[in-house]
């Protein structure tokens, strides 16, 4: 299942991104040419009530809650999503690009030393090219995948 986040949706689809599922995102996108995201297959997740009746109703998701992470909880609910913990962390929270593991020779340089000396294992973002490992920061948030979500 792939997904479309509207303007007000950034979190969520960093979220939806964290836990491996396509998900665009654009800030400045006007509502015809995101319903026409819809028309790729992709489900819209919105929480623009205007958008009501524009587009059929099993391609939309509107969205009540104001917390991110209840709003993660929402999607999955409401999709019947499950989550599959090996397809954690294998998207670019950034841009939605797929992440390819790289050689720590890769990355030389283009992480800080503590962390090139710390680890063996890179991730790089074949679109924008940033560079993830598994630090602190992903492990608390595989953390709060696992207590959000149960899994
Ligand atoms: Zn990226």
């Amino acid at each position: 299942m792939r997904f479309a986040a509207d303007r007000m949706l950034g979190s969520l689809a960093r979220w939806l991104r964290f836990i491996g599922y396509d998900t665009l995102y654009f800030n400045n996108l006007s509502d015809d040419r995101f319903l026409a995201l819809a028309d790729e297959g992709r489900i819209l997740l919105s929480r623009n009530s205007r958008l009501t009746g524009k587009v059929a109703q099993e391609k939309i998701v509107f969205i009540k809650d104001n917390d991110p992470k209840e709003q993660l909880r929402e999607v999955v609910r409401l999709l019947g999503l499950r989550p599959q913990p090996d397809m954690f962390f294998t998207r670019c929270s950034l841009c939605n690009g797929v992440l390819e593991s790289v050689e720590a020779g890769d990355v030389f340089g283009h992480v800080p030393d503590h962390v090139w000396t710390a680890h063996t294992r890179f991730s790089r973002c074949g679109t924008c090219g940033k560079i993830y490992w598994p630090g602190t920061h992903l492990t608390r948030s595989r953390k709060k995948i696992g207590l959000l979500l149960g899994v």
